[in-house]
């Protein structure tokens, strides 16, 4: 193994995205719009071609909403970005990220042929939403220098990037990742390599409740919708949410954290602890947090 320089963002000219699906694509323009050359590769040209549509598609709508930044134009952003069905095409990429089919082996052989491919310095990064960035990882003999980049859709107007850490992922390389994000103008959050990190292992469990408490006649869709965006301030109720998210994604995913972590449902040990001792929340001083 090389000793490896440490390197920080500013080493990072040119980003390679596998896939150029729903994920995929808007990567490939939000690293683009943010100057970097981007070479995305799908496996066949038609579907390479699809994601250039969604591309163009919604930095038209970016365009036209005059969200680009200053100095950009639709033109030359897209034109940073190629297409390819070759993964050999990424050879010279100094960051990857990985958004094809949240199937462990399509993820591992992705890897394993990545890291032949790209230079020593290079950093795998996957958008997984579920599955063990360990376990992608363990796919290369690099594991140090692989990290979750967990990106949300739609990338072009999501803020937040989870950035997931690996058993063996180097803290260099964990804050390059925070950095690249940053320089895309996300602004990120660290998890630990732990099934659906925060957001999917929280949220899942969200989503399926208001999917139960619909099925067994609590309230109507709306209500239970409405419920959750008065009565807690979110955006959006689950059932819409899941809607947006597509039900199978949601299944696949509540499939995966089900083995993992099996019934989650009844109300937690630390809750029921910390009112015990007292510890309700902002009105006694304390809860999770501390109030002044
Ligand atoms: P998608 O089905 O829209 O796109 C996946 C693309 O990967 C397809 O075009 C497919 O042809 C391509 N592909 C499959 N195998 C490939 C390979 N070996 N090399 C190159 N391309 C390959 O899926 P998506 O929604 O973009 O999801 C991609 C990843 O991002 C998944 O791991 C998913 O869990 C994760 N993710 C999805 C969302 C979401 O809301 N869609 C959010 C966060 C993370």
């Amino acid at each position: 193994m090389s000793q490896h320089q440490h390197q920080t963002v500013d080493s990072i000219d040119s980003v390679g995205v596998v896939g150029a699906g729903t994920m995929g694509s808007g990567i490939a323009q939000v690293a683009a719009t943010h100057g970097y050359d981007v070479i995305v590769r799908d496996i066949e040209q038609e579907y390479v071609e699809n994601g250039f549509e969604t591309i163009e598609n919604s930095l038209g709508r970016l365009g036209d909403r005059d969200s680009l930044p200053d100095g950009e134009d639709t033109e030359t952003i897209r034109n940073r970005i190629k297409g390819t069905t070759e993964l050999d095409d990424l050879a010279d990429c100094d960051l990857v990220v990985e958004a094809a089919l949240e199937d462990l082996d399509v993820k591992r052989d992705v890897f394993a042929d990545l890291d032949d491919i790209v230079g020593d310095e290079a950093v795998l990064a996957t958008n997984t939403s579920t599955i063990s960035i360990t376990s992608i990882a363990s796919a290369t003999e690099r594991p140090e220098r692989v990290v979750g980049l967990h990106f949300m859709n739609p990338v072009p107007i999501m803020e937040g990037v989870e950035v997931v850490v690996g058993e063996k992922t180097t803290d260099e390389i964990t804050e390059l990742a925070h950095e690249f994000a940053e320089a895309l103008e996300k602004t990120t959050w660290e998890s630990d390599d732990k099934p659906g990190f925060v957001t999917n292992r929280i949220l899942m469990p969200w989503i399926n409740e208001g999917i139960r408490a619909y099925d067994e006649g609590v309230a109507t869709k709306d209500d239970i919708d409405a419920g959750m965006e008065l009565g807690t301030n979110v955006p959006m109720g689950p059932l819409t949410l899941a809607d947006h998210i597509g039900l199978d994604i949601c299944l696949h995913a509540s499939e995966t954290l089900h083995e993992e972590l099996g019934d989650r449902y009844q109300p937690a040990y630390l809750l029921k602890r910390k009112v015990e001792a007292g510890e309700l929340g902002k009105k006694t001083g304390k809860g999770f947090y501390e109030y002044e």
